[in-house]
């Protein structure tokens, strides 16, 4: 009897329990993906995660044209597109991947219901994670709230399984149901702004492995003392691989330990190393937003809804352009719009500089990324920017305020990140390359760079407005 494999963020062949079962039961296997961008409503796929999927959903149709099968890909409601594949191939089975997002929940939920009441059994797995967010709890039965403590706790569980392999051949019914061409689905912008995302990636689960394997190569060794040097490529940028499943935590996680225990490694060096600790971020982030769903849109800690968050739309669109006058805020964002990522240490610094020197909501900074990362994710990128303004669990305190000048000079000492970005500043010599504002004026113009006309004088004085946070946050402390 037919199995639908119901594809969703878990784009790829490899260590992909639903299709190894069905292709292991012999089949048919019909590999289904729905594109429903209203069901995952205000948090559905932005410009770049369109670009994105629109590549990886054709890499994955050629992998399982290459196992013999092919990708049907529907649009519209997904239980309705289930129901209709139901009744047109006669499958009596789904099987699929969870998620950890509300909406998607809330779908599997249905998808369910809907299943069960045509007599369709639906399967799912937990794979998109290497812990399972109901297995890790406190001694009290809580989950938890501190980072570290979950990661220790999460070290004291066995090793994650091995992945499995790709299925070699995926056995297809004798008779396709009809589906759409990825073209349809118009995911690809218009006009073609995607120049920079095209020069940059190469989605798809073949990339991803080429891209882990060269890190493991070239860049783990060196992670440690690398990873927050935003002009160097010392991380791995597998990111939006991993969003969009074409590759697994645990398929990382085992390469790393390959790679480790091939240079004599002990475990516990490698399982505690810098790189695998950072995957358990992304674990700690999925394991947050699966207990407290309510975090996409709400601050963690209630008395954060009543912070003087400001209006300021000019001050938004500065920081979204890249144009504040604080050169490592501007090239990071400038960096995200043309490439679709942007470094973690820069993250922080702009999300640091949109909450606290403009004192806009973390919110808007939220759907700013959610639109233009390629690798926008709903668990990491809400506790990243609940992380920035101090209204997360384990959060930074939002009276550490990043100093953007010092920042950049720590980070990006000679400059060069701020200068492959703002190119304007490219003569600006290292010690103002990050105060540009401060720097003589007559070094400025032998450098080409006159304030106001070449490059923006600062929006905000950061001093000024440094003070202005605290203030605003001593309010929302004394009224506690
Ligand atoms: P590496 O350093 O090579 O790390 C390996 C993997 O570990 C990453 O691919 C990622 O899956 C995970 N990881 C590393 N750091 C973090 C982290 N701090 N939080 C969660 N997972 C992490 N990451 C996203 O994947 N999607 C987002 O939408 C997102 N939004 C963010 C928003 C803000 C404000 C901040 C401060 C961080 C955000 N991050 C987000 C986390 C982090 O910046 C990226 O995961 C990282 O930069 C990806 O680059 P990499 O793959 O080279 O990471």
């Amino acid at each position: 009897k037919p199995v639908l494999v119901w594809f969703r963020l878990d784009l790829r062949l490899s260590d992909h329990a639903p299709l190894w079962e069905a292709a292991r039961e012999g089949g048919p296997v019909i590999p289904v993906y729905v594109w429903s961008p209203e069901e995952e409503a205000p948090w559905s796929p932005g410009g770049a995660s369109r670009w994105w999927l629109h590549h990886s959903l054709t890499a994955l149709d050629a992998s399982l044209r290459a196992a013999g099968s092919r990708l049907i890909i529907r649009r519209g409601r997904v239980v309705k597109a289930l129901a209709d594949l139901v009744r047109e191939t006669g499958a009596v089975t789904v099987y699929a991947h969870r998620r950890v997002e509300p909406a998607a929940r809330q779908l599997e939920e249905e998808v369910v219901r809907a299943m069960s009441e045509r007599g369709v059994k639906v399967r799912l797995w937990a794979d998109s994670n290497l812990v399972d967010p109901d297995r890790v709890k406190t001694q009290s039965g809580e989950p938890f709230q501190v980072f570290t403590a979950f990661w220790r706790r999460c070290l004291a569980l066995s090793d994650p399984p091995r992945p499995l392999p790709a299925p070699d051949r995926v056995p297809g019914p004798a008779v396709w149901p009809r589906g759409l061409s990825c073209e349809r689905l118009e995911l690809l912008p218009k006009p073609d702004w995607a120049a920079g995302l095209r020069a940059t990636w190469r989605p798809g689960e073949t990339a991803a492995g080429e891209r882990l394997k060269r890190f493991l190569k070239d860049g783990w060794r060196e992670y440690a003392t690398r990873r927050d040097q935003p002009a160097e490529e010392g991380t791995s940028r597998l990111s939006p691989h991993l969003h969009f499943g074409e590759i697994t935590p645990r398929q990382v996680w085992h390469a790393v330990r390959e790679w480790a225990e091939g240079q004599g490694w002990n475990a516990s060096r490698w399982r505690e190393s810098a790189f695998l600790r950072e995957l358990f971020w992304r674990e700690f982030a999925g394991y947050l937003l699966w207990h407290f769903p309510h975090a996409v849109e709400r601050p963690l800690r209630p008395e954060w809804e009543r912070f003087p968050w400001r209006e300021d739309a000019a001050g938004l669109r500065a920081w979204q352009r890249g144009r504040t006058g604080y050169p490592i805020v501007d090239a990071g964002m400038r960096e995200l719009w043309h490439t679709g990522w942007m470094h973690n240490r820069v993250r922080m610094i702009v999300a640091s500089f949109l909450v606290k020197d403009l004192r806009i909501s973390w919110l808007e900074g939220a759907r700013w990324f959610w639109d233009t990362l390629v690798d926008a994710d709903l668990a990491s990128n809400t506790m990243g920017w609940q992380w920035s303004a101090g209204c997360g669990v384990d959060a930074a305190p939002y009276f550490r305020v990043f100093h953007p000048v010092l920042q950049g000079q720590k980070f990006d000492p000679d400059g060069a990140y701020v200068r492959r970005w703002c190119p304007e500043l490219a003569r600006v010599p290292p010690e103002w390359i990050h105060r540009p504002f401060e720097a003589p004026p007559l070094l400025l113009e032998a450098a080409g760079v006159r304030l106001g006309r070449d490059y923006p004088e600062p929006v905000v004085s950061h001093a000024a407005a440094r003070q202005a946070a605290l203030a605003a946050w001593q309010s929302l402390r004394a009224g506690r």
